[in-house]
């Protein structure tokens, strides 16, 4: 039977949203906590990009040494063969890639304006593909953007030929949230059936669908007999109106009605890191969780009016689909409201070293020189998070501090 699994995007579609940023650490703790939430995988960034190029790398490492498994790790490029051979030269090791091109009449005429036909566009991706196989990647993915303003047929078409090509998965991205959920089953399920492999599902929020049209096109997927990826952000961050938040799309697969019997989530999920994974998510891009968001919004579990408050008091099922704890919800939080020291890029060995001894699992230093090494590099992420590092960031920094390191150098245009 096939199943749904989760491609989260935040490190690559969150970080290019307008206005908003993540320190390189931060995209690498995103990694560990969806590692830890049993995503499958991460788009964790862009090969092409030189400011990247330290972070994927060392992101790379952290998988080979078994800290990020076994999430996989996946770049976004052009679908052009210049774009594949940058990526090999900036990240050799490199495993998983996924290749993007526009496939609508829209934007072939709007954005190449008359330079490229429909089989300028194929040529140009089977050229990229072909390009990436040279290099043996364990996975090629191809993204149709705009593919929900696609002429269906040409869709197939340009599916098919990326198959022959060796990508093993379509993009079907809905990248102006155009779709229902029926018009993106009928394509999810039209394309699995023709193309005859996996299909992911990136749908954007324009119109307040996204977790409704991702949920539906995996339905679409799945009953065309293929597995669907479905794309999520934390805390639905993405371009414009953002994309189908992560913790909705899991909520809405285990709890709505009757959806579970037939559509099953592939790999193990652990949701009760939810909690954990938006509220740093919402720290490190400083975008308040709004106060409804499912699972994780303040007033998710919260009941004030006679007859909710009763009713829930009585027994919870009767307002609430499912519980805080399966969340991760439901532990006091400690906010220090005395005197507090923390420790950042001017900070000092004492300082340093007392926050580092009050950590839940106190670290001390085997010697002074280890510990001023450490805060040299607590210094730098600072420097670029420009807000306090979160406990698990200094015990990341303290525990692998030769990739805390690598990650956190940028190396400027010669
Ligand atoms: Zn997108």
């Amino acid at each position: 039977m096939s199943k749904i699994y989760l491609l989260d995007v935040t490190n690559r579609d969150g970080v290019q949203t307008a206005r908003l940023g993540l320190a390189k650490l931060e995209k690498t703790m995103i990694n560990i906590y969806l590692n830890e939430i049993g995503v499958f995988q991460s788009e964790f960034g862009f090969p092409t990009t030189r400011h990247e190029i330290n972070y994927l790398n060392a992101n790379l490492e952290l998988a080979e040494i078994g800290v990020i498994k076994p999430l996989r790790l996946g770049g976004w490029i052009r679908a052009i063969p210049g774009d594949v051979e940058t990526t090999y030269h900036n990240i050799p090791k490199i495993k998983h890639l996924n290749l993007s091109i526009s496939t609508s009449d829209q934007m072939i005429n709007g954005k190449f304006q008359g330079r490229k036909t429909r089989k300028d566009i194929i040529k140009d991706m089977t050229d990229a593909v072909d390009a990436a196989r040279a290099h043996d990647p364990e996975s090629i993915g191809v993204n149709a953007e705009d593919a929900s303003r696609t002429d269906i047929n040409y869709l197939i078409e340009f599916g098919l030929a990326a198959k022959e090509h060796g990508a093993v998965r379509i993009r079907y991205c809905d990248t102006l949230g155009f779709d229902n959920p029926f018009s993106i089953y009928n394509n999810g399920r039209t394309l699995a059936e023709k193309i005859g492999i996996p299909i992911e599902l990136h749908c954007h929020n324009d119109l307040g669908m996204a977790v409704a049209t991702s949920i539906a096109g995996a339905m679409g997927v799945i009953d065309g007999g293929q597995d669907a990826y479905i794309n999520t952000t934390i805390n639905g961050i993405g371009e414009r109106a953002g994309n189908a938040d992560l913790i909705a799309v899991i909520l809405a697969l285990l709890k709505s009605k009757d959806t579970a019997k037939k559509y099953k989530l592939g790999g193990t999920l652990n949701l009760n890191t939810a909690w954990k994974i938006c509220k740093f998510t919402s720290y490190a891009f400083d975008v308040p969780i709004p106060i409804n968001q499912p699972g994780v919004g303040v007033n998710a579990f919260a009941h004030e009016s006679g007859i909710h408050a009763d009713g829930v008091l009585k027994d919870p099922e009767n307002y609430e689909l499912y519980n805080y704890e399966e969340l991760g919800r439901g532990d006091p939080e400690l906010v220090e409201t005395g005197r507090a020291i923390s420790t950042g890029e001017y900070g000092g060995i004492s300082g340093f070293s007392h926050v580092m001894s009050k950590l839940p699992v106190p670290i001390k230093f085997p010697s002074r020189e280890k510990a001023n090494e450490i805060l040299e590099l607590v210094r730098f992420a600072n420097v670029e998070s420009q807000k306090p590092l979160v406990e698990d960031e200094l015990v990341f920094i303290a525990k692998y501090p030769g990739i805390a390191k690598k990650l956190l150098t940028l190396t400027p245009l010669a």
